[in-house]
């Protein structure tokens, strides 16, 4: 049987970050991918945005990765060329309890360590953004936009580097931990031993766990899928510079931030995700008639938004660890302080701003197994 140091399952941007972390700090890294090639899970359905960190609560491990990965991710993007933008973004109030929550959006963000957010009044907001209608706003200058595909090729390349592999093609379908090792069962049959196993597996990362034997499955969530559906623009560019997000009201509880407009790095507007949960996360098709709701959502903040400018774009689905009349969970970064099985790291709930906090999560799991 083939040995291995650590096994990593699952090569989206966090598997990528989580392994060229253990690489670079020496350990021999191999991560094992079902699909064809690279990110080709949630990591490549997404807004692309480099989140600041605004709206967790405090403390939770969402806000603490999400604002250190922020910084990290900058840092990265600028040390390998990898295409960001910092083009900041708007957060939109239009109904008085809107307008009313706003400091309390401030208050939350201050928690978290990010305090560069400006309040702006409605004609301020315009002057930024002349075709955008509010009552008030917040300008978030720290808010970005990164080539999600750019920087997962600048991981592998990072891990690659320092003598770890990407294994395409391969499902992991069991992990057996046997005397402080593991045995992995991959889908063709082939058995190989690890030492540590970091099961990145997005949306399946929950069925994975409930494979592992020896792994007490009281330790392992239920999985819940909510699909967020895009719209374009059949115009192409958008009519905005910054990212525009209605502000949520206030007693709302969160399963995404709102139908928003995100711009792409060549300037391509897109608005979504809106929330469908959904028992099943293969479904990725995006219903046309899902675009009405669209309409009305979007012209509260851009009124011209003509008829017929949205065309169904693509979908990406959540990994959620709560149903939907729950509160959102936080991410689980769970080692063996919280399951009792040395030498396994399960990542659960790796939703948004998961992308934004891959090098922050990566960081934990190298001190985790450290
Ligand atoms: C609609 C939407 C919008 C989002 N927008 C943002 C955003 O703007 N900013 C942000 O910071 N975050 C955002 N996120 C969150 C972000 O996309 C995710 O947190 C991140 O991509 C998760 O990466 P991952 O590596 O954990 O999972 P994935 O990318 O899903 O990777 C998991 C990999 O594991 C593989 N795999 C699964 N099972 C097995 C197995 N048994 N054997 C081998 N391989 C396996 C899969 O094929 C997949 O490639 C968004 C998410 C969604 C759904």
């Amino acid at each position: 049987m083939d040995q291995v140091d650590v096994l990593v399952i699952g090569a989206g941007v966090v598997g990528l970050a989580v392994a060229r972390a253990l690489a670079l700090s020496g350990r021999e890294v191999l991560v094992i991918e079902r699909e064809a090639g690279i990110g080709m899970g949630t990591s490549s359905r997404n807004s692309e945005v480099i989140h600041a960190g605004i709206y967790y609560p405090a403390g939770s491990l969402k806000a603490q990765l999400c604002v250190r990965g922020r910084e990290l991710l900058y840092a990265y993007c600028s040390a390998r060329g990898i295409a960001h933008r910092r083009c900041g973004k708007l957060i939109v109030a239009h109904t008085p309890s809107q307008v009313a929550g706003l400091p309390g959006i401030l208050a939350k963000a201050h928690a978290n360590g990010v305090d560069d957010l400006v309040r702006l009044t409605a004609a301020e907001a315009q002057s930024l953004e002349e075709r955008l209608h509010c009552a008030a706003a917040l300008l978030s200058p720290s808010t970005g936009i990164v080539d999600s595909h750019g920087l997962m090729l600048a991981l592998q390349g990072d891990l690659e580097n320092a003598g770890g592999m990407v294994v395409c093609h391969t499902a992991v379908e069991e992990v057996v931990s046997t005397s402080g090792r593991f045995v992995v069962r991959t889908a063709d049959g082939t058995e190989l031993s690890a030492a540590t196993v970091v099961n990145a597996a997005g949306l399946d990362a929950c069925a994975l766990a409930r494979r592992t034997i020896g792994l007490d499955l009281m330790h392992v969530p239920r999985a819940w899928y909510a699909k967020g559906n895009y719209f374009t623009l059949a115009a192409g560019r958008s009519p905005f510079d910054r990212l525009v997000y209605p502000a949520p009201e206030p007693a709302q509880h969160l399963a995404g931030l709102g139908v928003h407009l995100t711009i792409d790095l060549g300037g391509q507007a897109k608005f979504g995700p809106d929330v469908q949960w959904t028992e099943d996360p293969q479904d990725l098709e995006v219903d046309p008639a899902r675009g009405d709701a669209f309409y009305a959502e979007v012209r509260k903040y851009w009124p011209e938004l003509p008829d017929g400018a949205l065309l169904p774009g693509y979908a990406g689905m959540r990994p959620k660890i709560n149903g939907p009349d729950e509160p959102a969970a936080d991410f689980r970064v769970d080692g063996p302080t919280v399951h009792g099985v040395p030498g396994l790291v399960n990542l659960f709930g790796i939703e948004s701003p998961g992308l934004t906090s891959c090098l922050a999560i990566a960081e934990r799991v190298e001190r985790l197994l450290r």
